[in-house]
C-alpha cells in the first residue's frame, strides 16, 4: 500500500461532476480512477453524493475495498443524496465549510470533468496555491484532450494579458490517463490536515 511519510493512507479529494456528462467516456474514466484508487489503498475524500461521476468514483472505490470520506452540506444531503455505505461521512452546515473540509483534508486534488461546482472547486486550490497556502499537487484529469482545453486556453489568456505570472500555468498538471494522474497526485504527499 502507498502510503504518506505519517504511515497514513493518501488522502486524495476528487472533484468532479453531479451530473455523468454527455460523453460517456467521463464515467468511464471516473470508474476506473475509483478503481485505481481503491485499489492502491488510497482514501478518496469528495463530495459525499452519489450522483453523476461524483457517485460512479465513490462506488468504484468502495467496491474495490477502499475507503471513501465524503463531506456533504445538509441542505444538499436532500439534494445530491448522501452515498450509502461510506466509511465516514461529514455532514456541514455551509458550502464554505465543505470545501474548507475537502480541501485541507486532502494530500492531493484530481478534478475530473464537471459543471460550475467542479470550477470552483479548481479555482479554490489554483487561487490557495498561488498565494503559497498549500503545495500540494492539483491534477487536471481528462482522457479526450478537449474537456480542458477551453479551462487551458483561458489560463494562457490570463497570463498572455499580464493578469496572472507564467509560473501560474505550472500549477496544476494535466493527464489523460489514471495512472499519469495517480503518479503525479503522489508527488507530496503527507500534508493534509484531518485524519
Ligand atoms: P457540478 O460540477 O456543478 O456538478 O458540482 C460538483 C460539486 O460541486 C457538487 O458536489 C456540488 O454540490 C458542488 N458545488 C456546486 N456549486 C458549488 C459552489 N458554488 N460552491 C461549491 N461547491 C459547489
Amino acid at each position: 500500500m502507498d502510503a504518506t511519510s505519517s504511515g497514513r493512507p493518501l488522502q486524495v479529494a476528487v472533484f468532479c461532476g453531479s451530473r455523468p456528462g454527455r460523453d460517456p467516456v467521463h464515467a468511464a474514466l471516473a470508474k476506473e480512477l475509483g478503481q485505481a484508487i481503491g485499489g492502491r489503498g488510497w482514501r478518496l475524500v469528495y463530495g459525499g453524493g452519489h450522483v453523476g461521476l461524483m457517485g460512479i468514483v465513490a462506488q468504484a472505490v468502495l467496491d474495490g475495498g477502499g475507503q471513501v470520506h465524503g463531506i456533504i452540506t445538509q441542505h444538499l444531503v436532500g439534494r445530491e443524496v448522501a452515498m450509502p455505505g461510506l466509511q465516514k461521512l461529514d455532514v456541514v452546515d455551509t458550502m464554505f465549510e465543505r470545501k474548507r473540509l475537502l480541501i485541507d483534508g486532502s494530500d492531493a486534488y484530481i478534478v475530473l470533468p464537471g459543471g460550475f461546482g467542479t470550477v470552483d472547486e479548481l479555482l479554490d486550490v489554483l487561487t490557495l496555491k498561488q498565494l503559497d497556502e498549500h503545495r500540494k499537487p492539483i491534477v487536471l484529469l481528462d482522457s479526450t484532450g478537449r474537456f480542458w482545453a477551453p479551462w487551458l486556453a483561458l489560463a494562457r489568456h490570463l497570463v498572455d494579458e499580464g493578469f496572472a505570472g507564467p509560473s501560474a500555468l505550472a500549477l496544476a498538471a494535466e493527464a489523460a490517463d489514471v495512472e499519469a494522474a495517480l503518479r503525479l497526485a503522489e508527488a507530496a504527499p503527507g500534508t493534509a490536515e484531518l485524519a
